[in-house]
């Protein structure tokens, strides 16, 4: 994973962790540009040089995810940020007084369609990782559940809405929560994990063997119908004893038929005559 450091952060003390916070990065290009490849880069390039005191941990695009900070980092995305990891989804999700143009704002539609779908799955993908390294209940948490200082995943909107720090409500009403939540828990049919990799290369490894194995025992069974053809090859002449090509032999014996046809064409030929003089 690419690594682009923030510039604007608060320390080394974020550890433990408790709240998974997931974003929209709300460029205002609309759907689908605010979610293209790229974009990840773009923002965590943003965070590296802004002079906005303003960070996250991690953005992820369409095709990438970049980390721009440290976990045990404090991250600058959603105060009060301590204890807490933020995740940018390269997305315009955002809804009211934060963006500029709310129109912007991604349908359900819009997030659940190939062009951005992508990014949503690489951040419930990050998620499941981060909720389990850091024993982080996978439950979607209201804004009362935020205040009382659940431990959890919840928006930045929530987040806004518990504490008052910030007025951004991203990643917006129409991010598909469902479907996000039911990406970290379920591991989806098609997503292939290390424990996929190393069972399919034992199964390959197995079947090569097999056939290494069948093409020894084929090679062995053809040396011996090879012996047994050579065998059928060779018939014993009765007269002399001696061994004859089998194909020799059969052509010896239509030779003799011809010699035979022969012979009594002459006997008949000699009959007819005799037949002449004693008529
Ligand atoms: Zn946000």
């Amino acid at each position: 994973m690419q690594f682009i450091q923030a510039k604007h952060h608060g320390g080394n003390e974020n550890t433990p962790v408790t709240r998974l916070v997931i974003h929209a990065t709300c460029p205002d290009t609309g759907y689908p540009s605010a979610s293209r490849a790229g974009r990840a880069a773009s923002t965590a390039r943003y965070f590296q040089s802004t002079s906005r005191p303003t960070s996250a941990h991690y953005v992820c695009d369409v095709t990438a995810t970049v980390q721009c900070l440290s976990e045990e980092t404090i991250g600058y995305h959603a105060p009060p940020n301590a204890h807490s990891i933020g995740i940018e989804i390269c997305a315009d999700g955002g809804s009211k007084s934060s963006f500029d143009n709310p129109s912007h704002s991604y349908t359900r539609e819009q997030w659940l369609s190939p062009q951005v779908w992508p990014a949503v799955e690489r951040a419930a993908i990050l998620a499941r990782d981060i909720c389990h390294r850091h024993h982080i209940p996978v439950r979607k948490l209201s804004t009362a559940q935020v205040k009382s200082g659940m431990s959890g995943i919840c928006g930045h909107d929530n987040v806004s809405d518990a504490f008052h720090q910030s007025d951004h409500d991203d990643p917006g009403p129409y991010f598909p929560w469902d479907r996000f939540m039911a990406a970290i828990t379920n591991t989806h049919p098609e997503e292939l994990t290390m424990a996929d990799v190393k069972e399919l290369k034992a199964s390959i490894v197995s079947a090569q063997q097999q056939l290494h194995h069948d093409v020894g025992v084929v090679q062995n069974q053809n040396g011996m119908l090879k012996k047994q053809i050579e065998n059928l090859s060779w018939v014993k002449n009765p007269v002399t004893g001696k061994l004859w090509r089998t194909k020799d032999a059969l052509w010896s014996i239509w030779y003799y038929i011809l010699e035979v046809r022969t012979r009594l064409q002459k006997i008949e030929n000699r009959l007819s005559d005799l037949e002449r003089k004693v008529k």
